[in-house]
Formats: C-alpha cells, structure tokens, sequence
C-alpha cells in the first residue's frame, strides 16, 4: 500500500507589507510529503524557509492556496481546531531549544505529553525511552543549563516527538551547533524520524546534513523545486 500524504500543500501563497510595499515570499507553493519521508529544504537566507514551516506547521496562514495534513484541509478551520491538530500531529524543533529552564530535561519532555492527558508515570517512562534513545539517559534530571547546546537541542528534538506527531517541522535545529555537534545530533533525529515513520521537514544549511535525507528542495521564485 503507498505510504499516506502526511502533509500537503497547493497553491500556498504568502506576502507581506511593509508600508507601501508588498513583498510575495511564497508564490504558489505545491509540495507534498509521505509519512515516513525525510526532506531537507535547503535555501538561502530570506527565502521563506521560516515562513513555509510556520505555514506547514498552522502557526501561521496562507494568502492563498491550502495546507492539508493528514489528508485534511485546513484552512477553513478556527483558531481552537489548529492548535488541536497542532499539538496532536505536529512537532517543533527550533534553532535555539526554547526548553522551559526551570524544570529538567525529562520534565520538558513530559510536558506536551501531560497536556495530551497522558498519565505522569506513563509520560515519563516515554520521555525516558525517548532520552536514552537520543543518547542521553544520564541527563534526565539536569536542567536545560546545565547541558550543552548539543544535548539541549536533543532533549527539544526528544520534546517535539513526545506526542508522536505525523509531521515533525524543523528551522535549522543543528544551525546553532559545532559542524562535530550538528554531525551527531542530526544523526540522532534522522534514527528518530526513521524509526517512529513520521514526515520531516528539516530547513538546513549544511549539505552534507541534507544528503541524509530522503529528498531535497530549495525555494525558487517563491516556490518549491525539488533538487537533485
Ligand atoms: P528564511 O527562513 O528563508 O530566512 P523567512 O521566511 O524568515 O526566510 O523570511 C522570508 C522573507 O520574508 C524575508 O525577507 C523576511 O524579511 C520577510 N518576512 C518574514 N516575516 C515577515 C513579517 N512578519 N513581516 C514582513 N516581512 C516578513
């Protein structure tokens, strides 16, 4: 059977105004992804990368066109069903970790699941099996600073799947780290994302990185052009 559309999005448009001026970013974006596909999007500065997951990720909406996940529009959706399908089918890692600093790395990861409704006891035996399988068991009770930018950005990698979303929606996570630290920390997300079948979209500056990956894109003239 052909792997589902995870995430899907046509004619996805998007402009903003500064003042007088009218800047289109996106101009009719069609782009699809399969559950259990990789895709690095792999673009210059300024290009939209940003928007485009904000718009993938429904923290954001479209000017025009449609975003569908799971085979489901919407676009015609209100405010409280976005943040549902947000918090059940999508994960977030950012370049910087946005961990909450007052509570430990296996509590930041409890967290989305506990706001799902998840017992405690299961919530943190998932976040460990979670932590031990990003390679850092031992620093469940440490607080975000105390560990280092490496193993911060996989206990937000570990938060972003807690849930186990459909689509996981990464900015540059590894854009912060040693070319070393990147190397293995994006690594351990691509194992994740293999081993869980969930679709990743993954902004990337670095090539190599991108090679990892099951596709590459680029933005070009505002839409998204498949590479290689
Ligand atoms: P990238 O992630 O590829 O660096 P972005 O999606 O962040 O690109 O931004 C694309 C372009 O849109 C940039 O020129 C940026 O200045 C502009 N832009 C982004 N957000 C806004 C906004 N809220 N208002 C006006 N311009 C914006």
């Amino acid at each position: 059977m052909a792997a589902r559309v995870a995430l899907q999005l046509t004619g996805v448009e998007r402009h903003y105004t500064q003042g007088d001026n009218s800047l289109s970013i996106l101009k009719g974006v069609d782009f699809s992804l399969k559950a259990g596909q990789t895709v690095a999007l792999v673009a210059p500065s300024g290009t939209g990368k940003s928007t485009l997951l904000h718009l993938a990720g429904l923290l954001e909406r479209p000017d025009a066109g449609e975003v569908l996940i799971n085979g489901v529009s919407c676009g015609t959706m209100g405010d409280q069903q976005r943040t549902a399908i947000r918090r059940n089918d999508i994960g977030f890692v950012y370049q910087f970790h946005h961990l909450l600093p007052e509570f430990t790395a296996i509590e930041n990861i409890m967290m989305p699941q506990l706001i799902a409704g998840l017992a405690k006891a299961e919530a943190r035996e998932r976040s460990a099996a979670l932590l031990d399988y990003m390679r850092i068991g031992h620093r469940a009770e440490h607080r975000p600073a105390e560990l280092s930018g490496g193993e911060q950005q996989r206990v937000a990698i570990a938060r972003a799947v807690a849930n186990a979303p459909l689509v996981l929606l990464a900015d540059e996570p590894t854009g912060n780290l040693d070319p070393e630290t990147a190397g293995y920390v994006f690594e351990a997300l691509e194992a994740l994302v293999r081993q869980s079948g969930l679709a990743a979209m993954i902004a990337t500056h670095n090539y190599q990185l991108a090679s990892l990956m099951d596709r590459r894109v680029t933005l070009e003239n505002g839409k998204v052009v498949e590479l290689d």
